[in-house]
């Protein structure tokens, strides 16, 4: 029950903002998302492409899944069937595969590029040089069977808050200086920041999708 509230509570805070929420639900059993699935609600993000397999098979087949964590070429193909929305594309190399495995199953794919905002160091992300390189349209027109749908980004893992707004707000003005570019392709659209402890100052700085995890379903235990 709680589960429903914290949800209502933050469609309650978004509302009227074109943001939309989705759920992170890693290491939560199925259980747990049920209850929010049988409240209405059915956008879910996972980061372990073997868990969201799993989840994807156990439970009914019209919710919205995301992939939010690193994605490893070799594991697209168990996802591409069925997956919603792609939040982590950080490589030309990694988009390929997803473009070769949505053509065998008939599909496209919607993707955000991750850009690397975070000043601490981390694998995950491509540069704004390579997120321009991928968005020339002699890439994308061999890449048919992917449609690049925005930008995806995750700070500094720090308390400070104003190094988080500015980070996010460095995204925010790289997104709005793709769009223009995009024009003709209005689906670039999506701007993925903001997670429990700071979606607020990403709303502020221009996300328009966050995704929450602990302040929905509560803090995670990782098994080592
Ligand atoms: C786990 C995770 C989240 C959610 O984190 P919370 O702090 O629990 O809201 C969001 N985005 C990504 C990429 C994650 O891995």
């Amino acid at each position: 029950m709680a589960i429903v509230e914290n949800i209502r509570f933050i469609e309650k805070e978004i509302e009227g903002k074109g943001v939309t929420l989705v759920a992170v639900s890693k290491t939560k059993p199925v259980e747990m998302l049920m209850e929010a699935y049988n409240a209405g609600f059915m956008r879910f993000g996972e980061n372990y492409v073997q868990e969201l397999v799993d989840k994807h098979e156990a439970m009914p087949k019209d919710i919205e899944w995301h992939f939010i964590g690193h994605l490893q070429s070799n594991k697209v193909k168990y996802i591409a069937p069925f997956v919603s929305l792609i939040h982590s594309v950080d490589s030309l190399k990694l988009l390929q595969e997803i473009n070769k495995q949505a053509t065998k199953n008939n599909r496209v794919i919607d993707c955000l590029l991750q850009i690397y905002i975070a000043e601490e160091d981390t694998k995950s992300g491509m540069s704004e040089e390579e997120c321009l390189e991928i968005l020339k349209t002699e890439t994308l027109e061999k890449l048919p069977n992917v449609r690049i749908v925005g930008l995806m980004g995750m700070t500094t893992l720090t308390d400070d808050e104003a190094q988080i707004r500015k980070e996010f707000k460095k995204l925010c003005e790289f997104f709005k200086e793709l769009r223009p570019q995009k024009a003709d392709r209005s689906e670039f659209s999506t701007l993925s920041m903001g997670m429990s402890g700071d979606y607020a100052i990403a709303i502020d700085e221009g996300s328009t999708m966050i995704r929450v995890g602990s302040k929905i379903f509560g803090g995670r235990i990782y098994q080592k």
